[in-house]
């Protein structure tokens, strides 16, 4: 059979990472710690309460979970501004990307990223028939700002999507650059939007702000978020953004009809409801993130700073077998990034410490 896929589709394969059942998973940069009794109890109650309504659509509007995002990130960013209608939600923060490229890209335009960076980024634009342009950071995996306001002048993108802090690096942007990517943005004939994934913010270390700040004085500006990561809910698929009313009533335009399920709205908000108990153990992670750090160094190798809750390490000479050689150890890592370097998510204590044993095994 001769199916019609699309030419640029043939020969791929789906994208992701291995799912193995080991003793430290250590490569998707999930929060190690599951749900405590108490939460899982409060959104077993609200999901119960869900599904003796399904027979009905879910509500396509979810002013109800809009409510409670705008009030946690008002919380979390320090900001005193955002209302319902400055958030959009949907099936994890990919299909919020989904959302942004099928909005403001698509055929004939073209997104601008900032490589190394998160490898979902590429598909986004793939899948809207975009162009999609990356320029190289610098060596210390920042921002080259000069080139990147020259570029953003050069191509007009309409999306520019930067991540922070940023995958696989944990390089997180200061205000001063959103500012003047912001401001570059501003002066693209026809519109750019300036994208600031902050998927990892909770995870940033104390004085790095987040772009949220910036939001009311930046209509362009869209800020995006999730639930997978410090939230501890990878599972639930919840990610949100705030921007513009008028980016989000965009959103609007071409999401599908009821994209969050009952179920997911009703998790969602259980979960929002206790997020100090669900990100009980983030500081752990920071502190253990920053143990991790220092320790590579002092095995010799080269570390970004990182405000998430992962680390890039090299140069691992021969990465792929020292990736193998963890694997039989139990840890499963991340090839991921410039050739010579490796990312390990933080996990517990106790793995962690069979990381550094087995790294310290492998590399003998
Ligand atoms: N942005 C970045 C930078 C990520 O690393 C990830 C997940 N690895 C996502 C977005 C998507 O996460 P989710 O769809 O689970 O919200």
């Amino acid at each position: 059979m001769t199916l019609p896929l699309r030419p640029e589709l043939v020969g791929l394969t789906p994208y992701g990472a291995p799912q193995l059942d080991v003793a430290a998973m250590l490569n998707v940069n999930e929060n190690p710690y599951a749900p405590p009794p108490s939460v899982v109890d409060a959104i077993t109650r609200s999901v119960h309460d869900a599904v003796e309504g399904l027979n009905r659509y879910p509500d396509r509007e979810f002013l109800g979970l809009r409510t409670d995002l705008a009030r946690y990130l008002a919380t979390e960013s320090h900001v005193d501004f955002l209302e319902p209608h400055n958030i959009w939600a949907a099936n994890g923060s990919n299909e919020i990307m989904l959302h942004l490229h099928q909005a403001f890209a698509g055929p004939g335009r073209k997104v601008l990223s900032f490589a190394p960076t998160y490898s979902m980024y590429p598909e986004y634009s793939r899948d809207t028939v975009t162009e999609y342009v990356t320029l190289p950071r610098r060596d210390d995996f920042r921002l080259d700002m000069d080139a990147a306001v020259a570029a953003i002048a050069d191509i007009a993108p309409t999306i520019v999507l930067v991540a922070s802090p940023n995958n696989p690096t944990g390089t997180a942007l200061g205000l001063h650059e959103v500012r003047v990517l912001a401001a570059a943005c501003a002066e693209v004939p026809g519109g750019s939007v300036l994208v600031v994934d902050e998927a990892y913010a909770e995870f940033r270390r104390r004085g790095v702000p987040s772009a949220a700040t910036l939001l009311p004085e930046t209509p362009h500006l869209v800020v995006t978020r999730t639930m997978s990561k410090a939230f501890a809910l990878a599972g639930g698929r919840l990610g949100y953004l705030a921007a513009s009313k008028d980016v989000v009533d965009a959103l609007r335009i071409v999401r599908l009809p009821y994209h969050l399920s009952s179920i997911t709205q009703a998790a969602a908000r259980a979960a929002l409801a206790h997020h100090r108990e669900l990100q009980a153990q983030v500081d752990e992670i920071r502190a253990e993130r920053d143990d991790t750090v220092d320790w590579l160094r002092a095995q010799g190798y080269t570390v970004p700073e990182t405000d998430a809750n992962f680390v890039l390490f090299g140069p691992v000479p021969n990465r792929e077998e020292v990736f193998e050689g963890l694997l039989r150890r139990g840890v499963l890592i991340r090839v991921v990034g410039p050739e010579g370097w490796l990312r390990v998510s933080i996990g517990t204590a106790r793995e962690m410490a069979m990381f550094r044993n087995a790294l310290l095994e492998v590399t003998a």
